[in-house]
């Protein structure tokens, strides 16, 4: 079969809901991506920051294997000698006393918001069913109803609704506006310190120390989702420490399964962990063994390939590099670590056909909010690769 023959396949029998890039691909290993032909890319989206560890980790596929192999799914009926390994391992990883373990990263938003609901109607004495959770335009926090209630973009909601209730927008990097937003009845602001599937939003300097402040000011419970910036992605372990910014909950996914198969988890201390009794919250298979292997697996390597350094050593170097090139399509490079955004020029009319000019030279990217190239690469990838895809990605911007 070839190319053509795959996208045809999934044309007919599949949902249309995505418009990915013409490339059907059949290998991967570290930064490259090989498709059914042969030919060989570098990954510069790493599956949204899933494959921070590169594809197919030679550790994090022993540990999948050797799991797999002995018992894979028990359900949360009975225990596993994984699960113990992993709640301590990620507590000692992330400073957080307690965690909770799901699948799906929208699935762990929802229960952070679970969380904070209930901790404002036990702690806060918030009237019961009144909680308000703060979030941001332009925020991606995930593809349920209760998530999409929480955007502000209209092809994510406008044929979706009814929505859930208790969420109030602001505009993201605004803190004044988060501050009017506050009332009695709100238990938590909602945030992810640089918006990824916005565009690679940066907010200002200082945006997330103010709410820090703000929520502490008010008894408010600061959320943060770090499921694409958390885990090495923007030079440090999680984009808060930027900030020396400590949340009291703290959302991970995506590379907490180093690409191999989804986990997600949501970090906080006793008094908001504990809160959760038997029985009011769970996942079949949040949790089971094979998860807690890889997910295990997945943070050793972050911290003995010492991925954050790298992200940001490389992150600074491609930035600057891309910055210096002489380009009339480009209105702006940013982003922190190796999580950058080139936006180009909206008269264009898009990225898209950068995207797949880039491709014809070796090298995805997806475009994100129509008008930015997205670069995050696998954080396994050296200077030496950079300098390889700089060339190539010049000529793309200056043709
Ligand atoms: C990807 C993402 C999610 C949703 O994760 P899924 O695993 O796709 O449900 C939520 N928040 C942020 C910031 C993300 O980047």
């Amino acid at each position: 079969m070839d190319t053509n023959a795959y996208i045809e396949l999934e044309n007919k029998y599949g949902a249309n809901n995505y418009h990915p890039l013409d490339v059907v691909l059949a290998r991967g290993s570290g930064v490259w991506v090989e498709d059914v032909e042969g030919h060989r890319y570098l990954d510069c989206l790493s599956a949204y920051s899933a494959v921070n560890q590169g594809h197919v980790h030679p550790k994090i596929l022993a540990a999948l294997q050797e799991q797999a192999s002995r018992i894979t799914l028990t359900s949360r009926a009975f225990r596993n000698d994984q699960l113990g390994l992993f709640y301590q391992e990620l507590s000692q990883m992330s400073g957080y006393e307690m965690s909770l373990p799901m699948n799906s990263g929208a699935e762990a938003v929802e229960t952070a918001v679970k969380l904070a609901r209930k901790w404002a109607y036990v702690v806060k004495g918030v009237p019961r069913y009144q909680a308000e959770v703060i979030t941001c335009q332009g925020n991606f926090h995930g593809r349920t109803i209760s998530m999409i209630s929480t955007s502000t973009e209209p092809l994510y909601r406008q044929d979706f609704g009814p929505f859930t209730p208790g969420f109030v927008n602001v505009p993201y990097g605004d803190v004044a506006a988060v501050a009017q937003a506050i009332t009695p009845h709100t238990a938590a602001v909602l945030v992810e310190p640089i918006q990824g599937e916005a565009g690679v939003i940066v907010p200002p300097k200082g945006y997330l120390q103010a709410l820090r402040e703000l929520c502490d000011r008010h008894q408010v419970l600061m959320i943060a989702d770090e499921i694409q910036t958390g885990l090495g992605r923007t030079g440090r372990r999680f984009a808060c420490d930027h900030e020396q910014v400590r949340p009291d909950i703290m959302v991970l996914g995506k590379a907490l399964s180093g690409g191999f198969y989804p986990v997600s988890a949501v970090l906080a201390d006793r008094p908001i962990m504990g809160l959760i009794q038997a029985g009011e919250h769970g996942s079949t298979f949040g949790g089971n063994p094979l998860a807690a292997a890889i997910a295990r697996a997945a943070l050793r390597v972050l911290e003995e390939e010492k991925l954050a350094e790298n992200a940001a050593r490389l992150g600074e170097y491609l930035m600057e590099q891309l910055a210096e090139i002489p380009s009339r399509y480009v209105k702006e490079v940013r982003g922190k670590g190796l999580l950058i955004g080139v936006e180009l020029h909206h008269q264009l009319g898009g990225a898209r056909p950068f995207c797949m000019a880039l491709k014809a030279r070796g090298i995805l990217a997806k475009e994100t909010h129509q008008h930015v190239i997205r670069f995050a690469p696998p954080l396994v990838i050296d200077q030496q690769t950079i300098d390889w895809a700089l060339p190539r990605i010049r000529e793309v911007l200056t043709s």
